[in-house]
């Protein structure tokens, strides 16, 4: 018999395109994981929270992958710090789902703290036993971020409780588990590092001149590339500062927080590009809007640098896609990006809000094109080796395997 996993991503679908406010990373991870593990023999449930009333209840994505819209609150888009309130209504809801179809699962992998939460109220009601991947903590957010985060002081505690009682945490990357550590006391044999990953169907290295020529880029200019969600801390302005040290070099901007359709204006672009004309840099930079994922490679392929320096990162799959496609990194010496991008070998580590060693990381790897060329060759197959979706879901099965033989051992007091 086929085993049944419940992933719970309450505000992360991946139905969404990812690029905006809170569509990113998450989204991509809770798709591919679930289109990996099915092929591994597994069937999919993912859980999200219903943002548009049209969707049907389940849509059947792809072999074994079903995406069930859950009723929890208004069915629209809401900010994930205001959904806490709603996660109620959202277990019910899973619960209802359950006994319409007459199913349970063997487990739960739940996605960010609210997920979390239900997955843990359903272990104690219905014995289904869970994972969790945080995808960010409320401390580490709280470090950071000050009075500027919005969520509910309850996270930290949420997250406390989760930590006890799931079957094990996945930490994406040794950063997440030293915080996990430090912050939460989560006890070291409760985490698994089990990083993120890339399709490599989707996201590979095209030849420059011919990217270029497909995005009506410049074919003989240095071309850097960001790429990512908009918002403050993933360090965008840090990059336009950095335009300010440099000459001739043309800065591409992907990401929007509103789609590429739309006519309205998205107030961090707006202020992007008011900071790039105070700085006279704005005829250097290209602002490309949000793109989707099979334009990416394009992108990636058409750039000579990949540039990534947020304030913190729980892990980060925007330099793997990078050097998926063959394009040094240079990104900041924080959380998952000092675990993936191996220094001085697939790109330069920097510091983070450091207008000036960027700058200078970038000169030096722009002019040496014999550099650049080895370290995107080390990248590609540093991707191979370690950060294919099927290598992180070979990893998973075998952490779902055992934290299901656990509960069966203890449902049965073998132990
Ligand atoms: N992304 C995208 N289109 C865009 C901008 C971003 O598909 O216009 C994707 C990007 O390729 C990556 C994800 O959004 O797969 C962002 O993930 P990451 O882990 O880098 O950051 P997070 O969103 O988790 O903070």
């Amino acid at each position: 018999m086929k085993k049944r996993i419940a992933f719970i991503s309450e505000h992360a679908s991946p139905l969404v395109t990812p690029g905006s406010v809170d569509a990113g990373g998450q989204n991509v991870y809770v798709g591919e994981l679930a289109k990996q593990l099915s092929r591994m023999g597994y069937a999919i449930d993912v859980f999200t929270r219903r943002e548009n009333s049209s969707l049907p209840r389940v849509t059947e994505w792809m072999e074994e992958v079903r995406i069930i819209q859950v009723d929890a609150g208004p069915a629209s888009v809401i900010p994930k710090e205001e959904l806490l309130p709603y996660m109620a209504a959202f277990r019910e809801d899973m619960i209802s789902f359950m006994e319409e179809e007459q199913i349970s699962y063997h487990l739960i992998h739940a996605n960010f703290f609210m997920s979390a939460l239900v997955a843990m109220e359903l272990k104690q009601l219905l014995g289904i036993p869970f994972v969790v991947t945080f995808h960010a903590l409320g401390h580490v957010r709280k470090i950071y971020q000050g009075s500027q985060d919005r969520f509910p002081p309850e996270r930290i505690d949420i997250e406390s409780a989760v930590i006890l009682q799931a079957g094990q945490v996945i930490a994406e990357c040794p950063q997440d588990k030293e915080d996990l550590v430090n912050y939460y006391q989560a006890p070291v044999n409760k985490i698994t590092i089990i990083p993120c990953g890339v399709n490599l169907d989707e996201v590979y290295a095209v030849d420059k001149a011919k990217a270029r020529e497909l995005l009506h880029l410049p074919a003989h200019e240095k071309i850097i590339l960001q790429l990512g969600r908009m918002v403050p801390r993933k360090g965008v302005d840090n990059v336009i500062m950095a335009l300010t040290y440099l000459r001739d070099v043309k800065l591409i901007i992907v990401g929007s927080n509103v789609p590429a359709s739309s006519a309205k204006a998205d107030p961090e672009l707006e202020r992007l590009r008011t900071l790039a004309k105070e700085l006279k840099v704005d005829e250097q930079i290209i602002f490309a809007g949000q793109r989707d994922r099979h334009e990416l490679k394009h992108y990636y392929s058409a750039a000579d640098i990949f540039i990534t320096t947020p304030w913190y990162e729980p892990f980060g799959i925007t330099p793997l896609e990078a050097m998926a496609c063959g394009t040094p990194v240079i990104g900041s010496e924080v959380g998952g990006i000092k675990y993936s991008v191996a220094d001085g070998r697939t790109g330069l580590l920097v510091p983070p809000k450091d207008p000036v060693a960027l700058a200078a990381a970038i000169v030096k790897l722009l002019r040496d094109d014999n550099m650049r060329r080895e370290m995107g060759s080390n990248a590609i197959k540093r991707i191979h080796a370690l950060f294919t979706w099927e290598c992180v879901a070979r990893k998973m099965k075998y952490l779902y395997q055992q934290v299901i033989n656990e509960a069966y051992y203890e449902k049965s007091h073998i132990y």
